[in-house]
């Protein structure tokens, strides 16, 4: 089936006065997951987002599948274990979800050895295998680390998964549109009546549906603020950052999971095809849009790893990007609000803040159940949402233009390809090549 700039042009010419279910503003993986469930029961569903899909937070994480060793330590059980559950779903069920082994590194400063070894036992336990930690001394050498354990978890590109449940959701039926904002949200008659504004220029449209799905992530406030008049106290933006290294610096195999020396927060260097990707920060912002790493961001992750290899100097950076973790909860420090989800319901918008990538599905089905409260039917949810789109052996690019409605070079080499987060040249020599193909489309 065909999903490109072309439906994406006669979408947007049919789009002006149409009325729709529900209209899902916000095509991350909150906004993918619901719109996959919400297809696959036949609900006349339009799916927008004012960049590309996935172009948020959800391109922008660790890209980890992980119950977070971290929530657990912070006492957050259920949450573990959901996400542990969730992980195991996802590692069964999608090639593009692999196993990953975590070192964790034991320094003075660290976790002490006991609390660490019951630690990942209860973890183990949580995600279903009965294992004890076993702590590792010999062959080891990384300076000032007196030795570590190994532990499973998993990865992914987080954007592919989000790519993949939007063209699951329009095979299903549905109508998803990159590129268009919502810019105003009125109620009129019984329905709400949301203006969109395509982002090349081409018009604005008018859209009625019974009920606003608020999945924008970081700018849920903005929507929600211009539909209420009021905005979600307890909201929260947290940004976080990374840094891009060629992998032959580092010369690793698993995953490493340490801690900063300089605050002892949690950190991780994650091997990624060609390069490895260094971090995070944790930082309380403002602004939904900041999304540039900051000197002080860039220095704080150098210098929190040179403490594992300390020849790294700042011109073997190869990247970074930022991400902002939209969260609910209260406390002056980023790392301990809780990174479970919230609902909001006020008239007939229901927005949703905080949740991951890992639990995206359980998130949606819960989400997608109050959804059928407001609209009075019965939403089946069992098993879903479900991901009933593949790659075939095509050309990637291919498949990245014509069934995934790719539109620029950065969506490609981004959101589709994964180039920019997993190659040492980040695709830079195709970007030519890209362009001319993306300029023949748009002129036929
Ligand atoms: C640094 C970092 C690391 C993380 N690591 C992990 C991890 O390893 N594992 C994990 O499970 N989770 C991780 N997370 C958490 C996870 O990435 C986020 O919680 C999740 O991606 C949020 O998804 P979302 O759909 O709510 O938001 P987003 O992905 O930001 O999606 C919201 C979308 O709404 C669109 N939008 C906004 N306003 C409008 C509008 N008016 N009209 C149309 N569209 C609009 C935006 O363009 C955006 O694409 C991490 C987060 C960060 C920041």
């Amino acid at each position: 089936m065909e999903f490109s700039c072309a439906t994406r042009k006669s979408d947007l010419e049919k789009l002006d006065g149409k009325e729709f279910d529900v209209l899902v503003v916000g095509g991350g993986i909150v906004g993918a997951g619901i719109t996959n469930i919400l297809s696959a029961n036949g609900l006349r569903i339009l799916l927008v987002d004012k960049g590309d899909f996935a172009s948020g937070t959800s391109s922008n994480s660790s890209k980890l599948i992980h119950g977070g060793l971290r929530y657990l330590a912070q006492g957050h059980l259920l949450l573990t274990r959901e996400l542990l559950k969730e992980r195991n779903y996802l590692l069964n069920n999608l090639d593009f979800v692999k196993k990953m082994k975590f070192d964790i590194l034991i320094d003075d400063g660290s976790w002490s050895r006991p609390s660490l070894y019951f630690g990942l036992f209860l973890y183990n336990l949580l995600g279903g295998k009965f294992k004890l930690p076993h702590f590792q001394t010999e062959g080891y050498s990384y300076p000032g680390f007196k030795g570590k354990f190994t532990y499973d978890d998993a990865s992914t590109d987080d954007a592919l998964l989000v790519i993949h449940n939007v063209v699951s959701s329009v095979i299903q039926g549905s109508t998803a549109i990159n590129y268009l904002e919502a810019t105003s949200f009125k109620d009129k008659d019984e329905k709400v009546e949301t203006e969109l504004i395509d982002k090349f220029g081409n018009g604005a449209y008018k859209v009625t549906s019974k009920i606003v799905v608020n999945a924008s992530g970081p700018w849920v406030n903005v929507a929600y603020r211009d539909y209420t008049s009021r905005q979600i106290e307890n909201m929260k933006l947290s940004k976080g950052s990374h840094i891009i290294f060629k992998r032959d610096k580092f010369g690793l195999n698993n995953a490493v999971a340490f801690r900063s020396h300089l605050d002892r927060r949690q950190m991780f260097i994650i091997p990624k095809g060609e390069v490895v990707i260094v971090g995070t920060t944790d930082r309380f912002i403002d602004n939904p849009g900041e999304s540039e790493m900051s000197e002080e961001e860039r220095n704080y992750i150098l210098d929190s790893v040179r403490k594992i290899v300390p020849s790294l100097d700042q011109k073997e950076i190869i990247g970074s990007y930022s991400g902002i973790r939209p969260l609910y909860g209260s406390g002056d420090d980023p790392g301990r609000v809780t990174r479970d989800f919230h609902i909001d319901i006020t008239g007939k918008m229901i927005s949703i803040v905080g949740v991951k990538i890992t639990n995206y599905r359980a998130a949606s089905r819960k989400i997608c159940k109050q959804i059928g409260t407001m609209l009075q039917t019965n939403i089946r949810v069992t098993d879903l949402p479900k991901i009933v789109y593949k790659r075939g052996n095509e050309d990637p690019l291919e498949s990245a233009l014509m069934k995934e409605c790719a539109l620029t070079v950065e969506d490609v080499l981004k959101r589709r390809l994964g180039y920019y987060y997993n190659k040492e040249d980040q695709g830079k020599p195709q970007v030519k090549s890209i362009e001319d193909r993306i300029s023949r489309l748009n002129n036929q």
